[in-house]
This record gives C-alpha cells, structure tokens and sequence, in this order.
C-alpha cells in the first residue's frame, strides 16, 4: 500500500485514476483548483464510501506554486493527471501551454523537495504523433515525438510539458518518472462534466453531425488508462519510460457502427452517412473543433501499444465495449436524447 498523490481529481481520466487507487488498497491525496464547488468532486466521495478507502482532497493550481508542498508532503508516488483540455482551442496557445509545462515542473519541484520516489506524469499520444503526416503506414511507438512546428496548441501543450518532464528527470536522478500516453481516452463518466475526449460520442450519439467524417482514432477505455498509471507507479522497471497505451485505429465510421447497433433501437438517432471533405471544411468554417480534424481526414491513427503489454503487463479491453459503455453513461447521465425523450442537460 503506497500513499499517493492524484492531481486535477475533477478531471475525467483522474476520477478512475483514484477509483482504482482505491480499489486496490492505497491511500489517496488529490488536488482540485477549490474546494469550493463540492458537487464538482461530489462523485469522488461517492466512490470513497462505495470502497471504503481513504481520501483526502487538498486545493492547488498549476499556475501557482501555493499548496504544491503540502500537497506532496509524505507521499510515496505523484500521479500527475492535471492538464488544461478544453473542448475548443483557446485564442492563446499560451493559455495551455503555460499550466501545462510550469504545473508539470511545480509538481516534479515539490516532488524532488519532499523526497517522492516515483512521479508518474500523464502525457498523450499527442506528444508522440501529432503534427506528422499520419499517410505513412508506420505505426509511432515511444521512440516518437510530435512535431512541434505543425502541432496545434494542444498537442504542443502535452508535448512539452512532457519534454520538460524528462529534462527535470535528467537533472534529478534520485526521483524516478515515467510517462504514460493515452489515445483517444473513452468509457464511462463519473458525473456530468464529461472530459473532452468523451464528447465525440456524445456528438454522435446526439445527432450533432449530419454526417460522419472520416476520421481515424486510437481509443482507449478510461479503466484501462486508469491500470496503466497504477502499474506506471507499482512496476519497478518502468522508471525512466514512456508507455502508450491506445488500440489499434478506429475510423469514426466504425465508432457510429457501434452505437446504432446499441444504442439505435433505443431511438437515438445515430448519422451513418459518410461526410465527404467539403462538407467537413464548410462546418469547419464555424466550428473550430472539427476544423481540426481537417488535416487529418482519411489518415488512420497509428501507434503502438506493445511496450506496455510487454513491460507492464498492461491490457486493454474490446473497444466496443469501451464505445457501448460510454454510450450507456453519458445516456444515464442524461447528456444525449432520444427521439421519445428531447431534454439533454448542460455540460459544465
Ligand atoms: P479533464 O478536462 O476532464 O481533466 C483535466 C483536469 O486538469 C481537471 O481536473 C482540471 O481541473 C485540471 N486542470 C486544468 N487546468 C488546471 C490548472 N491550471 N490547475 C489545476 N488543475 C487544472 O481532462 P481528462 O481527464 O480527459 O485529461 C486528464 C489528463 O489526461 C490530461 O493531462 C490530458 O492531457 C490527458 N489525456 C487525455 C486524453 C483524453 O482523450 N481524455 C488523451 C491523452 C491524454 P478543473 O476541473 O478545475 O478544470
């Protein structure tokens, strides 16, 4: 049993992070910007009391050196989850990328301070493949890094918080990091504000799209995200690695497939007609997230999970079970309708 440190505890990925912390005995401190706002991590003390682990939460900001110490103090391991991903690019990319890098170096600082053994830092597939052209059928494994000068804000936010991570390493060889790198992180949701990443479904799910565009993406289920930072923290050998963790491409095509199969009968109104490219580019036009997507349409995803199999032990679940479960949460949670039920509720 470990005493550890979660960050960013309201976040999507961090709620099954500690969830599973929880569930397999260890004693868990996280971070959330306030403690204010208790229906924002109202669900975290749910899960508390469900497994009946123990959980404190304690206020720090990544933009702000205040509470980062008391936040570490007598830790064993860091899981640094925290990072700015907002559903839409922000006008500055410095708005993502200052947090994102200096909190990175805030948590690793207080880390070293307190004598930390191991800081496992959440990165993405975002620092590993994005800005490349995704037409070359090599498939990107740990050996690859993003390409700064064609990356947007996001990806280039993750991708240098997560380079100056392993430079801090470097410098500090008495405190062990390891990265993980997810893909496409879906599954089930934990209360109502939905993590971005989970918002495609839900955009299908919903009818937002009049169509679907082809895109390529390599998913993974939150649970499973969740297990690789555990095992990240728990084996010995992952100190000084970076581990992706994604499957293999899913083409949105194949994602919509899924949910009408499920979720169709029910009376959701999933789009199956493909979107051809100029219909993209015109939505595109008002709608800066899928105008990201333009660069990409027709490229599949491809990265590589073997390292974490091999060396973690890592698995993951079907992805159709992952889509047909996120599916299932974000329908309880009431975040889509049905063609008999018209309300959605608002996300945060
Ligand atoms: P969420 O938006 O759900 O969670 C992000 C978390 O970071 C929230 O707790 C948020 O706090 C916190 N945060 C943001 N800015 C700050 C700040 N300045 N100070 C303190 N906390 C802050 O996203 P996810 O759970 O999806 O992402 C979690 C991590 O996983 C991130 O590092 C992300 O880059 C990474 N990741 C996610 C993927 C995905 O598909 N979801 C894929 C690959 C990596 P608050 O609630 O107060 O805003």
């Amino acid at each position: 049993m470990s005493k550890v440190l979660v960050t960013g505890a309201t976040g999507f990925v961090a709620g099954h992070v500690i969830e599973d912390l929880l569930r397999s005995g260890h004693e868990v401190r996280a971070t959330v910007r306030s403690l204010r706002d208790p229906a924002r991590f109202a669900h975290l003390d749910r899960i508390r009391d469900a497994l009946g682990g123990r959980l404190e939460l304690v206020e720090a900001d990544l933009s702000d050196d205040a509470g980062w110490d008391a936040a570490v103090a007598g830790r064993d391991h860091v899981l640094h989850v925290a990072s700015p991903f907002p559903p839409t690019p922000p006008r500055h990319e410095a708005e993502l990328i200052r947090p994102a890098v200096d909190g990175t170096l805030r948590v690793l600082e207080a880390s070293a301070r307190a004598g930390v053994r191991r800081v496992v830092v959440t990165s993405s597939v975002a620092a590993v493949a994005a800005g490349r052209s995704r037409d070359e059928s090599r498939q990107r494994t740990e050996e690859d890094w993003s390409d700064l000068d064609r990356a947007a804000p996001y990806p280039k936010s993750k991708t240098l918080a997560e380079r100056a991570a392993w430079r801090f390493a470097a410098e500090h060889p008495d405190l062990e990091v390891v990265t993980v790198n997810p893909g496409l992180v879906l599954g089930p949701l934990h209360h109502v504000a939905a993590g971005t990443s989970v918002a495609l479904v839900r955009r299908i799910l919903n009818h937002e799209m009049p169509a679907i565009p082809e895109l390529g993406f390599a998913p993974v289920d939150v649970r499973d995200v969740a297990r690789a930072h555990r095992l990240a923290m728990e084996v010995p050998g992952a100190a000084g690695n970076r581990y992706i963790c994604a499957g293999d491409n899913m083409w949105l095509a194949d994602m919509a497939r899924i949910l009408s199969e499920e979720f169709g009968p029910q009376g959701y109104r999933v789009p199956r007609r493909p979107m051809p490219y100029w219909m993209l580019w015109a939505v595109g036009r008002f709608d800066r997230e899928v105008r990201l997507g333009l660069d990409f349409v027709g490229s599949p995803e491809r990265v590589s999970a073997d390292k974490a199999r091999s060396e973690l032990g890592w698995s993951m679940r079907p992805l159709r079970t992952t889509v047909t479960d996120t599916g299932r949460s974000l329908i309880e949670l009431g975040l889509v309708r049905s063609r008999q039920n018209g309300a959605t509720r608002q996300l945060r």
